[in-house]
């Protein structure tokens, strides 16, 4: 399906039935932000609070991604934050193949609306999906990577999963926070060389 614009890959979402997690959850999760922004940021799946309220990176771990971002220049009102699915795996287990296949084109079609100068993708989920590696995040975070996605040229920037950082709060100087806190200036100072004024 070729999309012209956002409101009707919403409607789509929101009535979606592709995969079995239409059955357990509360709301669909489109994600939010500006429909022009050059930064997308993709996580894995909707929690139980994301579930409830129906908007990405609401519950603890996305709060405090959310005030890493703001620390740092980049508030989240100035991007657009998605996951890989749009529903919930039930008790927040990982999203499966299956259930990322379903809904790969829901994205797909986001980021062909959007066309984001930067693509960064919270934890190994998003990261190995659109990189089509096997590769840990502890190795992959903080590098740039151009990849092919979807017939998209894409530059993606991993980051550690807010959960991981919240269970590693310590910012002590080369801490997974404190490492966090440096690729989200990176982050910042590449799409900035595209886009000045952001
Ligand atoms: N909240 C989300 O919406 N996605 C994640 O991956 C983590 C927290």
């Amino acid at each position: 399906m070729n999309y012209v614009d956002f409101e009707e890959i919403r409607n789509d979402v929101a009535l979606c039935s592709r995969c079995s997690l239409c059955d357990s959850r509360l709301k669909t999760v489109f994600g939010e932000g500006p429909a022009k922004t050059p930064v997308v940021l993709v996580g894995e799946a909707p929690g139980a609070k994301e579930d409830e309220a129906g908007r990405p990176f609401v519950g603890l771990s996305g709060r405090f991604l959310t005030e890493l971002l703001e620390e740092e220049g980049l508030p989240r009102e100035k991007i657009f934050i998605t996951n890989m699915v749009k529903c919930r795996p039930p008790e927040n287990r990982l999203p499966s193949k299956r259930e990322m296949e379903a809904c790969r084109s829901f994205l797909a079609a986001q980021l062909a609306c959007i066309r984001p100068r930067l693509v960064i993708t919270a934890g190994n989920v998003p990261t190995r999906a659109f990189l089509g590696t096997r590769e840990g995040i502890s190795t992959l975070r903080g590098r740039t990577f151009t990849c092919s996605w979807e017939r998209m040229q894409l530059t993606v920037l991993p980051l550690f999963h807010p959960s991981y950082l919240l269970r590693n709060r310590g910012r002590k100087e080369g801490s997974p926070t404190d490492l966090t806190l440096g690729d989200i200036r990176k982050a910042l100072r590449l799409v900035r060389e595209f886009t000045p004024l952001f």
